[in-house]
């Protein structure tokens, strides 16, 4: 099956720098040119492909074969690449009405780069051999994009060696996380690795609540002082949370900021943040400035049980949103199925009284989970003979930096 290798844009611009030493802004300029010459009836990336071709430039020096993590492409087939692994999945059984099957995937790391290896059938039971920091060589995988992520596919063709004779491994780069575009209604439950935009159209009074100083888990009252689990009685100091309402013109949705992305939010610094615990009414500006703001969110969902709703985590906030740009971006991407619009109420949900009983922080922080088993990715669909169907894979829960690690428990006494 013939299959197009797809080169992400800037990979392109970066190879036609590095060959021809020809300016960032030529380069564009040669794009621009071109995409006007042929009317817009041509992607930024194929008007680039053409300019790297006049120029002679070798965009992909082999599509097959032994490669470097970076130099993989969606669509290439017989690839072979060698790394360290840098965390191993649980094995999914599945059925379906043509029978049941394997499936397992771990991460593979070279000095270029990480990717994730999904193993189908006979090659899902030999991830049970791998084992984190081992290095393994991987053969006739198939790269796929899924959710612009890429993944090489293994099945009973290919090959899995661990340890392989005379092959080392230097640094793994730390994976960067990237976030998938999504509007408000498209959102299910399990959305992970998300990133909405849109206005900022209510915002709450922030919760304070009491942390250790050590470790910044939560500090409870106990007989007139605050007690951390791991560090006994504890002279508090503060964290705080956050909640918004986004609205992107498909839906609205509460959004958590939690203590650096509610100072990301608010453009105000921890110390600034924490005056608005004594003087509370002072925080009133900072809503009306807020109020209208387009902002992108990073995080994920999270499903709040005690009001059966979805909710979304901010792992990272963007205040400098190119609305133009963002539209675009949104174009850009294959066309949802469009969901019909959530049952909103026209307005966001009033308020909650944050006085008589403090807003219960309604999760926990995204918190980095070395201890934690990593969460396997979710069944899916058995690979079918052709063509390739895409399947969503869950985002591999890599060790997020997060410098905070405040856990914020229910019930917040
Ligand atoms: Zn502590």
């Amino acid at each position: 099956m013939y299959k197009i290798i797809q080169i992400p844009y800037d990979q392109i611009i970066e190879k036609i720098k590095t060959s021809t030493n020809i300016s960032d802004t030529d380069i564009q300029a040669k794009i621009d040119d071109k995409l006007k010459q042929l009317s817009g009836l041509i992607s930024k990336e194929g008007a680039a492909h053409i300019i790297a071709n006049q120029l002679g430039v070798k965009l992909i020096e082999k599509t097959s074969g032994r490669l470097e993590i970076k130099n993989i492409l969606s669509g290439m087939r017989d690839v072979e690449t060698v790394g360290k692994i840098q965390a191993v999945y649980d094995i999914k059984e599945f059925t379906t009405t043509r029978g049941s099957g394997k499936v397992g995937s771990f991460m593979l790391g070279d000095e270029t780069g990480v990717i994730r290896v999904v193993c189908w059938g006979s090659k899902a039971e030999e991830i049970t051999n791998l084992q984190p920091t081992m290095i393994a060589k991987i053969s006739n995988g198939y790269v796929k994009n899924n959710n612009n992520r890429l993944e090489v596919h293994l099945n009973d063709k290919s090959t899995i060696t661990p340890n392989p004779e005379g092959e080392t491994i230097g640094t793994v780069p730390e994976q960067t996380r990237t976030y998938s575009r999504k509007q408000v209604a498209q959102l299910s439950k399990e959305d992970v690795n998300s990133e909405l935009v849109g206005t900022i159209v209510q915002v709450y009074d922030p919760h304070f609540f009491e942390i250790c100083p050590t470790c910044n888990k939560r500090a409870k009252p106990e007989n007139d002082q605050y007690v951390c689990q791991q560090h006994g009685a504890v002279t508090p100091t503060y964290s705080y949370v956050l909640n918004a309402f986004l609205d992107d013109g498909t839906g609205n949705i509460r959004i958590t900021c939690f203590r650096n992305q509610a100072t990301n939010l608010v453009g105000k610094t921890h110390e600034e943040f924490l005056t608005y615990r004594e003087n509370p009414t002072t925080f009133e500006a900072v809503k009306t400035e807020l109020l209208g703001n387009i902002v992108k969110f990073q995080g994920r969902v999270n499903h709040n049980e005690q009001f059966d709703r979805i909710e979304f985590v901010a792992e990272l906030v963007h205040k400098d949103v190119n609305p133009e740009d963002e539209l675009k971006k949104l174009q850009e991407q294959p066309a949802p199925a469009v969901a019909p619009l959530p049952e909103t109420p026209a307005t966001p949900e009033p308020a909650p009284t944050p006085e008589v009983t403090p807003e219960p922080a309604p999760t926990q922080e995204p918190t980095p989970t070395p201890v934690q088993e990593p969460t396997p990715p979710p069944a899916q669909t058995p690979e079918p003979v052709t063509p390739p169907v895409e399947t969503p894979t869950e985002i591999p829960p890599e060790e997020q930096k997060q410098p905070e690690q405040e856990v914020i428990e229910e019930n917040a006494s």
